[in-house]
């Protein structure tokens, strides 16, 4: 179920980002940040051991078999124009955002790691308004939070991550992940920006408050903790395109399922064992 998503914008995200695309301070600015962080943009992951923050929403039996048997691959056309364009975007919308904050004296960092609960993660933008303390003795709210940056093809996507799609399927991973990362720095708000080139707004901006979701982040991480169970748990993608490619054939949920005969040959051995 997805919690209410009622929150305050504590900053103008896509305004600060329009007006720092054009500003020929700000994009230099922006520029110089670029240089600095995107060296380690495509780093390869280390090797993988546990769970990562980014998991949320994963279907815990294919994050099983990814955590015990083998690293995913992806097809080329998906890790071309899929993971790598979306994380180019999102890198230079957050080198915009952090030249706009920084200017206005914010402290910024940009893929800070981070533990929640000792499961790692990398945020794409933390901020912080100067002097929290004295803010917080004036009694004024904090200004800090947690952007992270998505890009999507699917003209579905100008939907709010928790709002659902006409097939009835909701980004609520997105937000699962976002406020993981809150959680971890301590901060209740967080932004996810989504990018689509496809729609004609072509940003949009929601906000989300830990405090409505702390329970479903907790829920989630047990969740996936299935994934470093030694018995290999059942499938539970909740969106359809998971199983799409997906290398666990030996899951009834799997398009290649039927053509694997698994139960076929199963079903052969066990007759020719009771012989
Ligand atoms: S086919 Fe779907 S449900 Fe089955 S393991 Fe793969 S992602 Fe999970």
């Amino acid at each position: 179920m997805v919690p209410p998503c009622e929150a305050r914008a504590v900053i103008d995200i896509a305004e600060r980002i329009r007006h720092a695309a054009t500003d020929e301070t700000l994009r230099a600015a922006a520029s110089e940040i670029w240089k600095r962080v995107s060296p380690t943009l495509f780093d390869p992951h280390d090797e993988r051991t546990g769970l990562r923050v980014s998991d949320a929403g994963q279907c815990v039996r294919a994050l099983w078999n990814e955590v015990h048997t083998a690293p995913k691959v992806f097809e080329p056309d998906v890790q071309l124009f899929n993971l790598d364009e979306g994380t180019l975007t999102g890198a230079w919308f957050a080198c915009l955002l952090a030249a706009s904050l920084k200017a206005d004296g914010y402290l910024v960092e940009l893929e800070p790691e981070v533990s929640f609960n000792g499961t790692l993660g990398h945020i794409d933008l933390y901020f912080q308004a100067e002097a929290p303390l004295t803010r917080l003795k004036l009694g004024l709210p904090p200004e800090n939070g947690v952007v992270e940056f998505k890009r999507t093809n699917q003209s579905w996507s100008i939907k709010a991550p928790h709002e659902p799609n006409k097939s009835g399927e909701t980004r609520r991973y997105q937000i699962l992940q976002l406020m993981a990362y809150c959680a971890a720095k301590g901060v209740n708000d967080g932004a996810i920006v989504t990018i689509a080139p496809s729609w004609d707004g072509k940003m949009r901006v929601d906000w989300y408050d830990l405090d409505l979701w702390r329970d479903a982040v907790s829920g989630e991480q047990m969740r996936l903790s299935a994934a470093l169970s030694p018995v290999e748990p059942e499938g539970d993608a909740s969106e359809a395109f998971r199983c799409r490619g997906c290398p666990v054939i030996a899951c009834p949920r799997n398009d290649r399922y039927a053509e694997s005969r698994l139960e076929q040959q199963l079903a052969a051995s066990l007759e020719a064992h009771a012989k």
